[in-house]
């Protein structure tokens, strides 16, 4: 990639972390007018109005977005910008110019959409595999208390 173009996307960057910012000030100076302790934390938030939850969902994205463009403002100074995290070849400029972000080449972006899936649906499958009335708590215990007064039995023998 050329200078130049690195600069633009760097500027771009940079001016989209100020708009983030900003409004991150925006919404924090809002609570102290406010008043109000409240949304200081993550359990007080949930439990609030609805509003403040997706508010707090707006803020929780762009801390998210917030972190990805500082990573890649590190990236273009140290050289690392623009090649892939994964297979280490370039990135494509029409995809960088979508997502100045992407750590990612379309193609390992791809298979690791697909790796999450595909755990996501593991997981799921272990979940109902783990649901209570497919576990015989009951016997389980029994069982296992049984064994610990043998083996309790077992060790006063020894003595
Ligand atoms: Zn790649």
């Amino acid at each position: 990639m050329q200078k130049k173009e690195l600069k633009q996307i760097e500027n771009l960057l940079k001016s989209r972390k100020n708009i983030l910012l900003k409004e991150f000030e925006k919404r924090a100076k809002k609570y102290r007018d406010a008043g109000s302790e409240k949304a200081t934390d993550v359990v007080e938030i949930a439990s609030s109005s609805s509003s403040e939850v997706l508010e707090f969902a707006v803020a929780e994205e762009g801390a998210r977005e917030l972190k990805q463009i500082e990573d890649a403002l590190s990236r273009i100074k140290t050289g690392q910008y623009g090649v892939c995290e994964q297979c280490g070849k370039v990135i494509k400029k029409a995809r960088l110019k979508a997502i100045p972000f992407a750590t990612l080449c379309v193609s390992c972006k791809e298979e690791e959409e697909k790796a999450c899936d595909d755990r996501a649906f593991r997981e799921r499958a272990e979940e109902i595999a783990d649901r209570p009335e497919n576990v015989e708590t009951d016997d389980m215990d029994t069982l296992h208390v049984g064994k610990k007064i043998m083996e309790l039995e077992y060790d006063d023998n020894r003595n």
